[in-house]
């Protein structure tokens, strides 16, 4: 009998954009990472895509992108952030589609609910904007309709159901905990024909049907939990094979399928990445009668043949329906059983009063649309990148709309994306209120009430405020939801002064403060500021700053002044902007939330840092060359301090340097690394400029025209075996990555590619 296996992947991060700005500041747990995104897929999300397998002796000898042979989804927020910050790994999971459609028909992306939103407390308005936007962000990126999608938390219950059946979704995955009873299909429904499901206790190995008032259907695959959790939190990807085993073991007739957190693999286990690539292997290789499969390939070859009942609403990290999302039911995660969380009913009775002041605004602006509903479910596609702003606008906005009334149309929707996000699902998963997650979800909403405001709508935000003072924080100093929003929220909103002001501040970090009449611009996801001094009067700038936000026209000219700071007086900084009707408002460097200060400081330091090593380099290139070895009874370089204060830059130019005698080279290495100041920021250093340098040789010398290609691999070979006697390890692993992309196709690639650690 055959047996098919399916490995499912749900790879999820919260949006984490600051909805101002729309990108990412610094979050300071996941340092010395910028964000969390970053912090995870660097050690997850990435290494799945690159999962090596390696010989013996340690040597690569294949590079298995993970996401080619198990089931994944991942959500619309982290896809979209990895698109724009880490394309490689972007673009092996979305080849990894296309890979398993050619070779089973179907693919193995899945799509998920849009900001993870628990869909059975959602308005039935939202479920479908939920939905139809995750659709349009599916298709944008995988070109193709998505067959199954996976549901918040597995958050079900018949509306969210029907919802996604109506829109074409042929599949879910949930917990069997979620079963309540199972009958064999047919026309004949009488109770007795129902068996009831205790405890998950049913048979799981084919998909069911659940039949839906409406006369559609939606199929339902159940995971193995017992399983699942063991991957989770029993070691199980410590060892490879061991995990073949459990699989193995577990596997009967029809579909074994498991379900695991993507962070699982390398964030929470370190080289799980590996464990599940071996696994991967076995199976690939038919060991044990064992096959891969996906949901929609066994959904098409087995259509289910039984039908399920659900508990309603029902979830699979939940045991009371879905009140960890709005009640102190007792579930939670953070580390302290000790606290409350009766502050997650406020959270939600007041981010629930937001949104529906929210959909009343829309409707009574229903006017610059000509169908409002309608315009609401394809704004997906902007979101997606799909459709040009243009042609949305002539499709949904009523013609002949004022510039100002079209804008307002743009704000209404951007005040509904905002709205949404506030809703992730994470906000209420935790155990206190002044957490990351609720605190985002707070920020989300102030801005779409700032929207809402702005556009006519009502003055809601100490009715928001109200609701929250009745959450009580378990931590004496945070006080109330209220302070919360008060201390956390509040001051990262953003104002003109603001704006212009962290303006000013980028420029200043990147040394391109704009000289009187010269035009210059800093950018952010969401909006572009121009900045144009006029006047210096005594070192003091002053001039005219415009904001453009994304979809709208450019803001009115704003007046400014400003003095950049002098040595150590940036904590004294301010900006002082005029408005249309004279008052003048100044703003100072330290009222700027931290989060922004730091994004500031980090620029700096790295602007700081590129300039003193690019400022540095032909003179360490003469250092290295002026290195003279030790003699009898010498220990240390005369004035060895002088050479190790400068040691990042010696080492970079050490690699570089062919022309060095081998005694030499040899002293400088081990002087070096004596120096204790290649580990930590030393290594960081070294490391990048490894990366980047080789990077470059690969893809020069792989041109198909290229000239002395043979010579090229040579030397960076060269480099390799060099950077070796620095670092017993160099970091090689992008570079290895673009290595395998880019194939052994000569002698010369052959001889790099065993210099970087391939079995060739
Ligand atoms: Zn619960």
């Amino acid at each position: 009998m055959s047996r098919q296996l399916c490995i499912h992947g749900h790879f999820y991060q919260p949006p984490r954009e600051d909805p101002w700005m729309g990108e990412i500041f610094p979050e300071d747990s996941a340092a010395p990472s910028l964000n969390w995104n970053q912090r995870i897929t660097r050690e997850s999300y990435a290494p799945l895509a690159w999962a090596r397998r390696t010989d013996s002796g340690g040597c690569i000898t294949d590079i298995l992108n993970c996401y080619e042979w198990i089931s994944f989804n991942a959500g619309p927020t982290l896809l979209g952030w990895m698109e724009r910050n880490d394309y490689p790994t972007y673009q092996r999971m979305v080849d990894a589609d296309r890979v398993s459609i050619a070779r089973w028909g179907h693919g193995n992306a899945m799509a998920q609910v849009y900001h993870h939103t628990i869909l059975p407390l959602a308005s039935a308005q939202d479920k479908k904007l939920e939905i139809a936007w995750a659709r349009a962000d599916f298709r944008a990126r995988f070109g193709r309709e998505p067959e199954g999608m996976w549901l918040a938390e597995c958050a079900a219950d018949t509306a969210t159901l029907e919802e996604l059946a109506r829109q074409g979704i042929l599949f879910t995955i949930l917990s069997p905990h979620q079963a309540a009873a199972v009958a064999e299909s047919g026309p004949d429904d009488r109770q007795e024909h129902w068996q009831p499901v205790r405890g998950g206790e049913m048979d799981i190995s084919e998909p069911y049907n659940i039949e839906l008032p409406s006369g559609r259907s939606i199929a339902v695959f159940f995971y193995n939990g017992p399983l699942s959790q063991a991957v989770a939190f029993e070691r199980l990807l410590q060892d490879g094979e061991n995990f073949w085993l459990k699989l193995s073991g577990a596997a009967n007739g029809g579909l074994l399928t498991v379900c695991t957190d993507g962070e699982t693999y390398g964030h929470h286990f370190t080289f799980g990445e590996m464990a599940l690539a071996y696994t991967l292997g076995q199976a690939i290789s038919g060991r044990d009668n064992m096959r891969l499969t996906n949901y929609a390939t066994y959904l098409t070859q087995n259509p289910p043949t039984r039908k399920v009942r659900l508990h309603e609403p029902s979830a699979w990290s939940c045991a009371h329906g879905v009140e960890r999302w709005r009640s102190n039911c007792g579930c939670t995660d953070g580390g302290h059983p000790q606290w409350n969380q009766e502050w997650r009913t406020p959270l939600r009775e007041a981010l629930n009063m937001m949104k529906k002041a929210v959909d009343a605004h829309t409707t009574a602006e229903a006017a610059l649309f000509k169908d409002s509903a309608a315009a609401l479910e394809k704004y997906g596609e902007i979101l997606a990148g799909s459709v040009p702003r243009e042609a949305f606008a002539a499709d949904h906005f009523t013609p002949g709309l004022t510039p100002e009334a079209t804008k307002k149309a743009w704000q209404l929707l951007a005040m509904q994306e905002q709205a949404l996000a506030a809703f992730a699902s994470c906000a209420w998963f935790f155990d206190e209120i002044s957490r990351i997650e609720p605190v985002n979800s707070m920020t989300y909403a102030l801005r779409a009430l700032e929207i809402l405001k702005g556009t006519g709508g009502p003055t809601l935000e100490s009715d928001f405020a109200a609701i929250l003072e009745k959450a009580r924080s378990n931590k004496t100093e945070e006080g109330t939801g209220r302070t919360v929003f008060e201390n956390h929220v509040l001051p990262r909103r953003e104002t003109k002064a603001s704006i212009i002001l962290q303006a000013m501040l980028r420029l200043w970090a990147e040394k391109r403060l704009p000289c009187p009449n010269i035009k210059n611009t800093v950018q952010w996801r969401n909006l572009t500021v121009t900045i144009l001094p006029t006047d210096v009067v005594g070192g003091s700038l002053s001039g005219e700053a415009r904001i453009r936000w994304a979809n709208e026209p450019d803001g009115s000219p704003v007046e400014w002044e400003w003095m950049p700071p002098k040595a150590g007086t940036i904590h004294e900084t301010a900006i002082t902007i005029t408005g249309k009707d004279g008052s003048r408002q100044t703003l100072r460097y330290t009222e700027l939330p931290r989060n922004k200060r730091q994004a500031i400081a980090m620029r700096a330091m790295e602007v700081a840092n590129t300039q003193r090593l690019d400022a540095f380099e032909e003179d360490a290139a003469n250092a290295v060359a002026l290195f003279e070895p030790w003699v009898e009874a010498q220990h240390d370089q005369p004035m060895g301090h002088h050479w190790k204060a400068n040691a990042p830059a010696l080492a970079v130019a050490y690699m570089k340097h062919p022309g060095l005698s081998d005694n030499q080279r040899r002293q400088l290495a081990q002087f070096l690394t004596d120096s204790g100041l290649l580990i930590g920021g030393g290594r960081e250093v070294i490391t990048n400029w490894l990366t980047m340098r080789l990077l470059r040789f690969i893809e020069s010398a792989s041109e198909p025209d290229a000239k002395d290609a043979d010579r090229q691999w040579e030397r960076a070979a060269s480099i390799v075996e060099r950077a070796r006697t620095l670092l017993p390890h160099p970091d090689l692993w992008a570079v290895q990555n673009r290595m395998w992309e880019t194939g052994f196709r000569s002698a010369g690639a052959r001889r790099f590619a065993t210099a970087i650690g391939f079995r060739v």
